[in-house]
């Protein structure tokens, strides 16, 4: 990530989507942002909905250095902003004396009909360890915090109070931001889960500042993203270093990769710089592999290619696995996983063969097999090996583990890791 900022504007309000409200609270801010050099990328628009808000979060999440929102921040039932947005980045709302004193005093000048009531004092919770944006013109504050190596912004929906609060608070929040920059670093894993890793590396996670370090799952994979704030590149990465350099000690070979955005790129690499061909035969996972192998440009110089050799037969007659071993075996057993692998390395000629068979389910197999057993075979010059990953979930959770699985074993065997 360079070193401009990029901002998404979640405007929530179901009387947004109702059409019955004109969106100005995102034009105003996206003003003020532009005119700060900010980049914004997106505008959002939700309900008050609070899972479908929690969603939205997710989406910018991994898309914009700066997330703002707009309204809910008010006293009744349908403002869920500020407990929605603390939720999806784990934040706790505290009860702020300063603020609820402000509320009261505000209302201790008006006339007796606009009488306070207990709820009004929910405006004065507020996100641990957030900035307050304090509301010149209305009750409910706004406020911002890091993190995860983002800033979260949540304004007042009241026209009024959104664009007062934005030349107040915001403009000069953000400008001492954007004078640095945000740099990061992907760090993926393989082989253990989100849990295990945050296990690993707790204390780290949870005492830094800045840099900042932050696990997220997909795919089956953990991907930490080390997150410094600098006024240069340079600046960043030796902030960066020390933390980093931990983390590889912490994890070892489970990283496959920083900054390379996938398993499959990571082997296409390995293959190439090892000057070896690869050649697959795939079951449960219908060529799953071979598509993943295959988005990547250039790779025909080392992917030989694969064949899906679903049924008993496909496999004997494509693949020269034996009848007798299917019979006595099973066509999901470690034997004729390895057997596959050794097909397709010998039919394609290549240096590594790999042989996938398995149960993507939802229900056990006719042989009585559960969903997620899965053999994963690896041939290549001296080397037979299978393995057995614990696989659950659905189907396509299922065979996208088995695919990376065999990636990972792919790797494993190109960099000497065993
Ligand atoms: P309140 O304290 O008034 O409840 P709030 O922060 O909870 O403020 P909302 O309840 O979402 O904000 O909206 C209050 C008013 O502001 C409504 O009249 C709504 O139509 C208007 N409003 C909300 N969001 C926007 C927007 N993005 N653009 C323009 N007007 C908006
Ligand atoms: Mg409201």
């Amino acid at each position: 990530m360079g070193a401009t900022l990029t901002a998404e504007i979640i405007a929530v309000g179901t009387e947004l989507l109702l059409g019955n409200t004109a969106n100005t609270d995102a034009q105003d801010v996206s003003r003020a942002l532009s005119g700060i050099g900010i980049n914004v990328y997106y505008h959002t628009v939700v309900g008050d909905n609070p899972s479908r808000l929690t969603k939205a979060v997710e989406i910018a999440k991994d898309r914009a250095d700066i997330i703002i929102t707009t309204g809910g921040l008010g006293p009744t039932y349908d403002d869920l902003t500020k407990q929605t947005i603390a939720g999806a980045f784990g934040k706790k709302l505290v009860f702020n004396e300063d603020v609820a004193e402000q509320i009261r005093a505000y209302f201790r000048n008006r006339p007796l009909n606009m009488k306070m009531t207990e709820n009004n004092l929910r405006q004065a919770e507020l996100p641990e360890g957030c900035v307050i944006f304090d509301n010149g013109v209305g009750t409910a504050p706004g406020c911002a915090f890091e993190a995860e190596g983002r800033h979260i912004l949540m304004l007042p929906g009241p026209p009024r109070e959104c664009r007062a609060m934005l030349d107040a608070c915001v403009v000069p929040y953000l400008r001492r931001l954007s004078e640095s920059g945000i740099f990061s670093h992907n760090i993926h894993i393989f082989g253990l889960g989100e849990s295990a890793v945050e296990d690993k590396l707790h204390d780290l996670m949870e005492q830094s500042r800045n840099p900042t370090l932050a696990p997220y799952a997909k795919d089956g994979e953990v991907m930490l993203r080390l997150t410094a704030r600098a006024a240069t590149q340079q600046e960043a990465d030796e902030l960066m270093a020390p933390m980093l350099q931990t983390v590889r000690e912490t994890l070892g070979d489970l990283i496959y990769g920083v900054d390379s955005d996938s398993l499959e790129n990571t082997v296409a690499q390995l293959l190439k710089a090892g000057g070896k061909t690869l050649a697959v035969a795939e079951s449960c996972t219908g060529g799953l592999l071979s598509k993943r192998l295959t988005d990547i440009p250039g790779i025909s110089g080392v992917f030989k290619g694969g064949v899906v050799a679903y049924g008993v037969e496909a496999k004997v007659s494509l693949l020269g696995v034996s009848p007798a071993l299917i019979g006595e075996k099973g066509a999901v057993s470690s034997e004729a996983a390895l057997a596959m692998a050794e097909g397709a390395r010998e039919k394609f000629g290549a240096d590594i063969g790999v042989g996938i068979t398995g149960v993507a389910g939802p229900g056990p197999d006719s042989s009585g097999l559960e969903a997620g057993t899965v053999f994963v075979a690896l041939a290549a010059d001296g080397v037979n090996a299978c393995n057995e990953p614990r696989l659950f979930s659905d189907r396509d959770r299922i065979r996208t583990g088995a695919a990376s699985t065999a990636l990972d074993m792919i790797r494993r065997l190109l960099t000497g890791i065993t």
